[in-house]
This record gives structure tokens, sequence and C-alpha cells, in this order.
């Protein structure tokens, strides 16, 4: 088996870029001693290098419906972006229906965001589109993070760390013998960056093949540099390449197209399973490859069902969301707040990680919802502030503050706590996220489903099965309830049905969990009534919100009963107190039979992290991956087998209205073969089939 470097992602933290400001006004990246944005080039010569007119606008008008990915190594000020964002919305004008331009651009040192609206302000033909990046603007955190504009017919990929890894991230495998398999494919790509001399690891050899890998025969690129050697590496990878000439204002230019991929020879044996140890994992993460459905079933109509139905009913699928109860949102989305509260850790895990790209997103994605919700009744991004629950956290805050940018999140002390919290605690320092806030799950389900591709259906579904249609359609499932009636067919289902998506024998083996929880809503007193921001701790406590405040929220695994129960009151109460003494001061006075507040069950998984992806296919699972019993790393070339178009988003436990819509995103991009919203192995981490893995290694399957 030839042998090749593993390509990993890397877990760092990234660092903003240094910009300095020369005597004229430009500005200049400190480390890589070049300028952002040459006045002297000017729009209209950007535009020639990477918007010929032979090349992707003459595409773009010949096509009537077109969706568009262009991937970009250097996003810098967002330069390229927004003029070829610009050319697109010019082209869709033209045209009766509008799709989608993917842009997807890496940065390894973001600009600080006062930096970006300095030298965006230098190009204002491009202000209409600028506003719109600078307010989706991501927090300088390493991974992907996705901005919609102009009404999400522009979605730009913002992906922060190296170029390679994150390039290669994006890939549906790192295993070299499914280097090209079911990969999203980009139709151009813009090499730019730093020239290659300043900033060598944009131009690379490792890079050229993991963007071959993402390209097929026909896709254009162009490189702003015209130096002979990358010219060379890039024909090596399979590209065609031409040397443009520059003009007085722009050196010159590589353009070329694509023309096949370079094959890696390999031999017969080299696709058998061994015992002995591979450099690669066992690619039994690799998500199948299928063709885009018109149309698709969710069961369940909690946050987890609707964010599925509306991620998908964007990109244009029908959808009809099958919930069990007369109304959506009603088990764990029922209770009336619901907070986006972040899981702070100073280690670089999975779970931190993919805890806060679902944070950072949640909170955008809730923003377009808030924004419209006249009656204030959906949420408040009033900022939440965590206190510590030891003395030790004080030293795990600073470090927690330092790393993550101030728009993310900052440390207050004192006076400063005060003054936002709203209320003098007894606590001198905290950590604030400003963008953070609750949300109210029922409503927000319910503002989510408006969508005229979306409709319910109220039933229980009992039973799934996989059918050979009688015409040239292809397998559909149909969905019945107990009575075998079939309440809806489609090629793709998507189970969010939270601890029932297990009912299935497709998917009895996950292993999901139920965990009773109660919320407390006391009469605010004299002290609590001026809270501004949610505070959390050990415990929570929320702003007023129709005339009380909820605290929360106990923790039981295995308990039942639906009812309230008054110790689970004094037990929130008394964590409360633990939150901040003063807080419960006044709470003597009152009457535990009075007061309110919701049960419902959490869904929750093993390493509490959610499942969404394909659903493995248990048995084929077991008898492909046995020599891993043996040894965990032995050589197992074959793809793990899945239920054709049976997909699941569910086990969010505590944390479902920041994980869900991140986790719809993920599957809906996986039914439509785009560019993930997360890493490939924040992907492995979330696939439903790592238990079974995880148990055959362990000899336990
Ligand atoms: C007390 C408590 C407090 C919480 N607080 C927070 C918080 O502050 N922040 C936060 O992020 N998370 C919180 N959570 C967790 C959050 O509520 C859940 O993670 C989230 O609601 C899960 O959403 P879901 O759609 O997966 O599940 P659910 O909301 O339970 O939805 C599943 C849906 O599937 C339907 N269904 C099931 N089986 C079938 C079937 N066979 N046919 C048809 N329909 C079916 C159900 O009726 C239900 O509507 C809390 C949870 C609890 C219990």
């Amino acid at each position: 088996m030839p042998k090749q470097k593993v390509l990993k992602s890397k877990k760092t933290l990234i660092s903003e870029a240094k910009v300095t400001w020369d005597e004229d006004s430009r500005p200049r990246s400190f480390v890589f001693d070049d300028y952002y944005l040459d006045d002297t080039v000017g729009t209209k010569n950007r535009q020639h290098a990477f918007l010929e007119k032979d090349t992707l606008t003459e595409r773009w008008n010949c096509n009537k419906n077109l969706t568009c990915t262009i991937g970009e190594t250097g996003f810098g000020a967002g330069l390229n972006f927004l003029i070829t964002a610009e050319a697109w919305l010019k082209s869709c004008s033209n045209k009766k229906k509008q799709e989608v331009l993917n842009f997807v651009s890496v940065e390894n040192s973001p600009l600080p965001k006062k930096d970006l609206i300095r030298i965006l302000s230098l190009v204002p033909e491009l202000s209409e589109l600028s506003k719109e990046l600078i307010d989706g603007y991501p927090p300088a955190i390493s991974g992907i993070h996705k901005i919609y504009l102009s009404n999400k017919s522009i979605i730009l990929t913002l992906m922060y760390g190296d170029a390679c890894d994150m390039f290669s991230s994006v890939k549906n495998s790192d295993h070299p013998f499914f280097e090209r398999s079911n990969n999203p494919v980009f139709d151009a790509w813009f090499l730019d960056g730093f020239s290659p001399k300043n900033n060598p690891s944009m131009w690379s050899s490792n890079l050229f093949e993991v963007i071959a890998d993402l390209s097929y025969p026909g896709t254009i690129f162009s490189a702003s540099t015209s130096e002979h050697n990358i010219c060379k590496k890039l024909a090596r990878v399979g590209f065609s390449t031409k040397v443009r000439n520059g003009n007085a204002k722009r050196d010159g230019s590589i353009y070329g197209v694509f023309v096949k991929p370079v094959s890696r020879n390999r031999i017969a044996e080299d696709w058998e399973s061994t015992l002995f140890n591979s450099l690669y994992s066992a690619p039994w993460y690799l998500t199948p490859e299928i063709k885009k459905p018109t149309e698709a079933i969710v069961i369940g109509g909690g946050i987890a069902g609707c964010c599925s139905a509306r991620a998908l009913a964007e990109r244009g699928i029908s959808v009809t969301l099958i919930e069990r109860h007369q109304e959506i949102g009603q088990e764990a989305s029922g209770n009336s707040q619901g907070i986006l509260y972040p899981k702070l850790s100073t280690s670089i895990s999975d779970i931190s990680r993919f805890g806060i790209s679902a944070l950072i997103s949640a909170s955008k994605f809730y923003s377009d919802l808030l924004d419209n919700d006249k009656l204030k009744v959906l949420g408040d991004r009033c900022g939440v502030v965590v206190l510590p629950k030891n003395l030790k956290d004080r030293l795990n805050f600073e470090h927690i503050a330092s790393l993550y940018s101030d728009d993310f999140v900052q440390l207050l002390k004192n006076k400063q706590l005060d003054n936002q919290v709203g209320l003098s605690l007894t606590h001198r320092f905290g950590l604030f996220f400003p963008q953070l806030g609750w949300i109210s799950p029922p409503e927000a389900c319910h503002s989510l489903v408006k969508h005229s591709l979306i409709s319910i259906s109220n039933a229980e579904v009992k039973e799934i099965n996989l059918e050979d249609a009688t015409d040239a359609s292809g397998r559909s499932w149909k969905v019945m309830d107990d009575m075998k009636k079939v309440i809806a067919t489609a090629p793709i289902i998507v189970i969010a049905s939270a601890y029932n998506s297990g009912i299935f024998h497709q998917t009895n083996h996950l292993p999901l969990n139920r965990v009773r929880g109660q919320t407390t809503a006391v009469p605010p007193t004299e002290k609590t009534s001026h809270l501004k921001t949610i505070l959390c701790g050990k415990s929570y406590i929320l702003p007023i919100f129709k005339g009380t405040q909820t605290l929360g929220a106990t923790y039981n695994p295995n308990e039942v009963g639906m009812t309230n129960r008054i110790k689970d009151h004094k037990e929130n109460i008394s964590r409360l107190s633990a939150v901040d003494l003063s807080l419960t001061r006044d709470f003597k006075k009152i009457d535990m039979e009075e007061l309110g507040g919701r049960t419902s069950f959490r869904c929750t998984t093993p390493d509490f992290l959610p499942i969404a992806g394909p659903a493995p296919k248990l048995k084929d699972y077991i008898e492909d991956y046995k020599f891993m019993r043996q040894n965990a790393r032995a050589h197992i070339p074959v793809p793990g087998s899945s239920w054709e178009g049976l997909y699941l988003n569910t086990g969010h436990g505590s944390r479902g209205l920041s994980y869900a819509p991140m986790c719809a995103e993920l599957v809906a991009s996986q039914i439509c073969n785009e560019v993930p919203p997360l890493e490939l192995d924040l992907r492995q981490a979330l696939h439903p089939g790592r238990f079974i893995i995880r148990d055959i290694k362990r000899n336990k399957l």
C-alpha cells in the first residue's frame, strides 16, 4: 500500500491577522509583508484576474438554473468574494429562477473586524454586500463558519484554519483509497492569498492535490501568480494551465481547467482487508452518494425535526413532517424558554469544538427569526453570564476569555459584572457571552415550519420500510402507523424523534437514554426582577418573561413521571443559591405548592454528542469491520454500509437548541452533497455508526 501523508485538521486556535496601515493608509499584513488591498489595482483589475468574460460569468449566463460552488485560498478582506457575489447577483437578475452561489474560502489569520470594516470602507462600490459580510463576520475561532447573504442566495463558507487542513476536512474521507469518493465538487477555484514567496503553504503540492480531489473535469481555476513552478505543480495534479500576461497594474496570472484526475496506482490486493496496521482509519463514516431528492419525510416535530424540515425545504425539497401530537414543539421542545448556553472547557476536544461551532451558528440562525419577531415571544438576545462554580474556575475563566475574541466572550469583574447583569452579585467575576440569550422552542418550531414546501401530518409512526418502486422512480421509504396504514412515502427520511428514534428495526441499536428534567417558574423578587441577562452556574435563572422567572433544570436519568415534583422545585432553588447566594434570599416567602414549571425528557447519548448522519446497517458493520476486534487499526478499505436514504438528527441531550440547527444543516448537506458545516473529524464524532465501531473495538459486538 502506498504511504501517504495523513492530512488531519489542526485542532488549534487561530490568531487574528496583524494589520499595519502605512503612511498612505494602505492596509498591510505584518506577517506576509504584502498589501490586503492595493488600491492601485482596483476592483476592475481584480475582476480581470478572476472573472474573465470567457470563464465564470459566461457560464452563469448560459445556464438557466445554476448553483455554483467556488473555492478560494486566502479570504483576506473578502474582495474576491464581494466582486464575485455582485457579478453573480447581476447574472441572476437576468434569469427567471435564482439559485445559490456557494463561495468557500479559507483564512488562517482572519482580519480583526475593525480592520475589515476600515478596508471595506475603501471600496464603496461594494458597500451593500460589504455590510452584510461585516454583520455576519464570525469571531476568530477555528472551524467552519457559514454566512448567508442576499436572502440566502449567496452562502459564504468561511473556514478558519490552514488551507490544506480545512479543504481536506471538507472531503468525505482522508483515506487515500477514497480520495475522490462522494466529495462535494467545486466549479471554480480562485488561488489567491499572498505571493508564493511570502506564503508558500498556500501554494503547496499537498493543497493542490486536495483541490484536485474536489474538482471535476471542467472545473476552472485562476491563480494570482504566474510562477512557472506553480504551473508545474498544478499540471501534476491534473490541471491544464495557461499564463495570462499582466498589465501595467498587475502581475500576470495562471488560469486553466481540470482535465482529469491523476490516477494513483493500486493493485487488487490493496483492497483486501487485513489485520495489519493501516496508516488510515477504516472509512466506516463515509457518507453514501445519493441523487438530490425532490421529496423527504421528517419524523418528529421538536426543534430537531423542525430544523431538519426547514434545512431541506430551503434546498428546494418538499417535506412531510410527521408529528404524533396535534401540535409541534410539545415534548422536550415544549419548554417556554430554553437557553443558548456554552459548554465551557479549557481543553480542545470534539465536544468543546462542536459545542462552540454549534453555538455560534445557532446564535446566527435564531437571529434571523428574532429579527422578524414583532411580538417578542420568540426569544431575546439578552446575553448569558456564566458564574464560577469553584475557585479553580477563576483561572479557567481567564484562560477561556484569552482563547476567544471579545465579540464571543468577555471576562467581567466587579462593577462591570453587576452592571451587565443588572443587580449586585456576591461573585466578583464571570464570563459574559454577548451574542447568546434564550429562545422559546415551541415558537421557534412554529416559525421554522412556515415554509411553502413543508406540510405537517399528525400521526404516530410505528414502522418504516424501504421498498422498490413499481415505476422508474427508484426505491422509496414507506412510513406507517400501528395499523400499517401508509402515512407518507419518500426516498429520504430524517428521523428526529428523540428517544423514539430507536423504535425502528433499522435503528434499534442506537444507545439512546432518557433523562427527566424539571424547570421551576418563580415569581420575581425585588432583587431578581432587575436581572437583565441569563445567569448560569450550577443552575440558571432567566430574566422575567410573562410575569415569572424560570430556574432549572433538574437532571434525573432513568426516572419517569410527567407531573412536577416539589422536591425538584426545592432542588432548583437550592442549586440557584449555589450560583449566587444573594439570588434566593427572598425565596423563603415563596409557597412551593404554587410554583409553576414543566417536566419533560432529554434524549442523551453515552458520549454526550448528538447523533447526525446516515443510519448505519448494524449487521454489515459487524461483518465488514470484524478485524477491528483484534486490531483497532486494521487495514479495512470498506466504506460503512448505511440504509439508503435514511438519516438521523437526534440525541441532543441538554443542548438541543444549539445542537439541532447545526445537525440539521449537516444532514441536509449530506443529502444534497454540499460543502458540510463541520470538519471531517467532527462529522465522524457525530456519525450514528460510531457506537457500533466503538463496541466492535471493545469486543462487545
Ligand atoms: C427540563 C429541560 C430543560 C432544558 N433546557 C434546555 C436549554 O436551556 N437549552 C437547550 O439547548 N436545551 C435544553 N433542553 C434540551 C432540549 O429541550 C432538547 O435537547 C431538545 O428539545 C430536543 O429536541 P428534539 O427535537 O430532539 O426532541 P423533542 O422536542 O422531544 O421532539 C421529538 C418529537 O418527536 C415526536 N415523536 C416521537 N416519536 C414519534 C413517532 N413515532 N411518530 C411521530 N412523532 C414522534 C415527539 O412527539 C416529539 O414532538 C432542556 C431539556 C429539558 C428536559
